[in-house]
């Protein structure tokens, strides 16, 4: 079991907000108890991983970016045998984890069944490169799973661009579509079509909505989005809200959508979104990730017109399961595939960060 002792790896450091990424090398150890080793296949730049890069959300430096991962195990510690659904583990299998880990006992989790939200929380990407195990992002040939992280097996076909955004973006939108109690017939808009809107709506959809709307600004999502189960398109940036608005009640009648999904980041949409709504509607709130949030509702909205707005953050572990079988039972219709659409080396890191960030690839990968 000690294979990877006395050995070095690489990895892309993010040394500072807005500085190049600097090639490094770390010893790689042996696993301990409850660790797995992976070699990393692919990891994908999340919406997230900009917000670190840029220096809008805190994050260690020296560190290593990245929790959209997927690798092969290469060594296994003692008290790991089998992956959250009981399928059995062994070097060679290509696996995906939780975004977060947590170890020790915790309110939210025990009692609340929210281990999404467990004080002492921790996610990949988001600690220090300099201290011991040093791999614990996505952006390097390696990385550690600690204790207290939701191990899957990937089925062999499932292609790497389908399994590597899973455990983020996917399982969030499980959990979010959960959120806005999506059903048989209904209608339902979309604020946002990058991943997280494509798959929202891809699972729409699936759950039996009758009609999807997508809003974005960036031509290329507008046309992919049809591919994705997205029946009408908004161009946010030609259109005035009064004009969308009235738009989207004219699709959804008599009354409006069942249902609003926020994942675009923006604030100002929210007032938007509420005029979209039928009463009894639902509004899911996921993508204002960033603090400072601010924005002015009508409240009286919410309460004569009966709406529900929920806030959602991380995923419950279940959803991790949900993403990858929905993937795995969708694969034929919608092509996932295309999503991440451009592929750099660990090396080029700096190129696929700039391309992210001003939207001219929809998910970007590194493949290391
Ligand atoms: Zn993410």
């Amino acid at each position: 079991m000690s294979t990877a002792s006395a050995r070095m790896a690489t990895a892309a450091v993010y040394e500072a907000p807005n500085a190049p990424f600097v090639l490094k090398q770390f010893p790689l150890r042996s696993v301990r108890h409850g660790e797995v080793l992976v070699r990393a296949s692919m990891s994908t730049i999340c919406r997230s991983d900009i917000h670190s890069y840029e220096g809008r959300r805190p994050n260690p430096c020296p560190g290593i970016l990245g929790h959209e991962i997927i690798g092969v195990i290469v060594e296994i510690g003692q008290g790991i045998e089998r992956d959250m659904r009981g399928d059995p583990l062994k070097i060679g299998d290509r696996i995906t984890w939780s975004e977060y880990f947590s170890d020790g006992q915790c309110y939210y989790r025990e009692i609340l069944d929210m281990p999404q939200k467990c004080e002492g929380l921790r996610k990949y990407g988001h600690d220090l490169a300099t201290q011991d195990p040093h791999f614990l992002g996505g952006f390097a040939e390696y990385c550690y799973i600690l204790p207290g992280t939701f191990i899957l097996k990937l089925p062999p076909d499932l292609r790497d661009e389908e399994a590597t955004p899973l455990n983020c973006g996917v399982a969030t939108m499980a959990s979010v579509t959960e959120v806005a109690e999506i059903g048989l017939g209904d209608a339902i808009v979309i604020q946002g079509l990058g991943l997280l809107g494509l798959y929202g709506a891809a699972m729409a959809k699936a759950r039996g909505a009758r009609c999807v709307i997508g809003l974005d600004a960036v031509p290329a999502r507008l046309e992919i989005a049809k591919k994705f189960g997205v029946d009408h398109t908004i161009d946010v940036s030609r259109n005035d809200v009064p004009s969308m608005i009235a738009r989207v009640r004219a699709l959804c009648p008599p009354d409006g959508a069942d249902a609003v999904i926020e994942v675009c980041g923006i604030p100002e949409v929210l007032p938007q979104g509420l005029q979209m709504l039928r009463i009894g509607g639902r509004y899911a709130i996921a993508g204002l990730v960033n603090s400072e949030a601010h924005v002015t509702i009508d409240a009286n909205m919410l309460v004569r017109r009966w709406i529900t707005m929920r806030g959602v953050h991380n995923y419950h572990p279940r959803h991790l399961i949900q993403a990858l079988d929905f993937v795995m039972a969708n694969r034929n219709r919608f092509p996932f595939t295309e999503i991440v659409d451009a592929k750099f080396a660990l090396k080029d890191l700096d190129t696929a960060f700039k391309k992210a960030a001003e939207r001219t690839v929809l998910r970007a990968a590194v493949v290391p």
